[in-house]
């Protein structure tokens, strides 16, 4: 986990300093997620410890959000030679749209980069039984949501971080001076 951390910090996924969040929340870290895979030498070991994490269990799929999930159920899906589909936004959640084609009482694994509010995912996993197929499992790259987040089925992380957000009112950073910045790409 530390040596994890270390690599994370060295490509630029975590990121440390004082920032605005898309919820309007501060935080002292940021998880930059899409430099994860600037580096496939640092990422692919990590989806590696995700995939294995489900070898011979019964799935028939993996699912994924996009954009940056997208990219994980593929690789996942490679390395457990499974069906890949991805879930795109559409109004009120997420479906699967482009022909995918999920059938009754298949078990779909549920992977996304980076967990957080848990949004992203539980839309996947409505689609999914809306498709009369099984939510199997989750399983993410970085769990970084603040609670422990339950989605009814197991969820599994290769990294885990607790970070605590701020209102800005309540916010240490900002009660020291901390220039707040917002972060590309949120
Ligand atoms: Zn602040």
């Amino acid at each position: 986990m530390k040596d994890i951390e270390k690599i994370f910090k060295e490509v630029g996924v975590i990121k440390e300093g004082h920032f605005l969040l898309h919820s309007g929340l501060h935080s002292g870290i940021y998880f930059e997620k899409f430099r994860l895979i600037e580096y496939p030498e640092c990422a692919v070991p990590l989806f590696e410890l995700l995939a294995n994490q489900f070898k011979g269990e019964p799935i028939d799929i993996v699912a994924g959000p996009t954009t940056g999930g997208s990219i994980i159920a593929f690789e996942i899906a490679k390395i457990l030679r499974k069906r890949c589909i991805i879930a795109e936004k559409v109004e009120g959640g997420r479906d699967f749209l482009r022909g995918f084609k999920l059938n009754a009482g298949e078990n779909i694994l549920v992977v996304d980069d980076v967990l957080t509010t848990g949004s992203s995912v539980r839309d996947v996993i409505s689609a999914i039984k809306r498709h009369k197929a099984n939510p199997y499992a989750v399983g993410v790259i970085i769990d970084r949501a603040t609670e422990p987040i339950d989605f009814g089925i197991p969820l599994y992380s290769v990294y885990r971080k607790r970070v605590k957000n701020y209102s800005p009112e309540h916010c240490p950073l900002c009660k020291i001076g901390i220039p707040l910045t917002k972060p590309g790409g949120i």
